[in-house]
């Protein structure tokens, strides 16, 4: 049984979402052609328990090595070679974003966090744009991040967005932080999500030097359309339609938790402790809200619930700042603004 069992083959945009958009599509094609992309989602998640099992094969390098590649429009990965480290750019503006957002998601972790890469060895980054054909997502198989380009109608592409980036690297991360990964279903794969979404959002907080009350707190700022809506999630106010789009349903508290519920849904409730504990210790939310999160992850386990998360953050935070210090305050407060512990 190989060590990273719980990879997981990770889509930005929830199936939900698509069928939702498919239903309240203006054409039949475009309601095929969501419900095809759907249908594909399906598939390549089926395919989540060979990826990991190959990484051990994917060269770890020790230092910051980006390849980016281009589907061509296809769906055979990873596609042809256009950019490597320290190439010129390329005249393709996807590819240059791909290559430029997985650097400063690389950064960050390595300077903030002392990280090297996502499995902390310097794995290679790959990314492959161009994927399919108005291709309504991004995604991480457990190797690598594939980007499609959006169909210009509903999603305006994904490679822009640096915190989709950083979300989509972090789940690779989580798989290799936590000892033997978070398993992407019920709370371990609220959890999951809910992680990526905080390390995607400091990433883009870090990027912008925004403190936390100049942060939007948004996830997927910017990919779709504005007659979709303005983003996929807010963890400053989970759940909020106007600062979101129509359908989302996430909870920011445990008394709106949905049993059954998508990863996507109930991630809202950890991320609004997130959000709490950085409002609370102030100042950037890479300074300690950051480091804090992500010393919890080597103490949780593949099965872990948000209880567990929220011993592993206050625990974390004993250790980095002192047993009853205002920061291990701060953390346990924030969970029980949430109705956690
Ligand atoms: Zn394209
Ligand atoms: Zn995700």
């Amino acid at each position: 049984m190989d060590e990273h069992a719980h990879g997981c083959t990770c889509f930005i945009i929830p199936s939900k979402m698509l069928r939702q958009l498919a239903d309240e599509a203006t054409s039949a094609s475009e309601r095929h052609s969501l419900l095809d992309q759907v249908e594909l989602s399906a598939h390549l998640r089926g395919q989540r328990s060979v990826a990991p099992l190959v990484m051990g094969l994917v060269a770890a390098t020790g230092e910051k090595r980006r390849t980016v590649y281009d589907a061509q429009h296809k769906t055979a990965l990873p596609g042809k070679l256009v950019r490597g480290e320290d190439s010129k750019p390329s005249s393709d503006k996807a590819v240059n974003q791909a290559y430029d957002g997985a650097g400063a998601t690389y950064d960050f972790y390595r300077e903030v966090l002392k990280r090297n890469s996502v499995d902390g060895k310097g794995l290679r980054l790959d990314s492959t744009v161009h994927y399919q054909t108005n291709f309504n997502n991004a995604f991480w198989n457990g190797q690598q991040m594939v980007y499609g380009d959006g169909d210009g109608k509903l999603f305006l592409g994904f490679t822009g967005a640096i915190d989709v980036i950083a979300h989509e690297l972090t789940h690779g991360v989580t798989q290799y932080a936590v000892p033997g990964g978070l398993v992407y279903a019920d709370q371990s794969g609220a959890l999951n999500e809910s992680i990526s979404d905080v390390f995607g959002s400091i990433v883009k907080q870090w990027t912008l030097k925004q403190n936390v009350e100049q942060a939007d707190w948004l996830i997927g700022a910017g990919i779709m359309a504005p007659a979709v809506g303005k983003a996929l999630r807010s963890m400053a106010d989970p759940g909020n339609k106007e600062l979101t789009w129509s359908g989302d349903d996430q909870p920011k508290n445990m008394a709106g938790y949905v049993q059954g519920g998508d990863v996507h849904t109930n991630s809202g409730i950890p991320n609004h402790a997130f959000y709490a504990a950085a409002i609370a210790l102030k100042g950037n939310a890479w300074d300690k809200a950051g480091p804090i999160w992500y010393k919890a992850l080597s103490l949780l386990t593949s099965n872990s619930t948000f209880a567990d998360m929220a011993k592993a953050t206050s625990d974390s935070a004993a250790l980095l700042y002192g047993v009853n210090s205002a920061e291990q305050h701060a953390i346990q407060a924030a969970w029980k603004v949430v109705g956690v512990a």
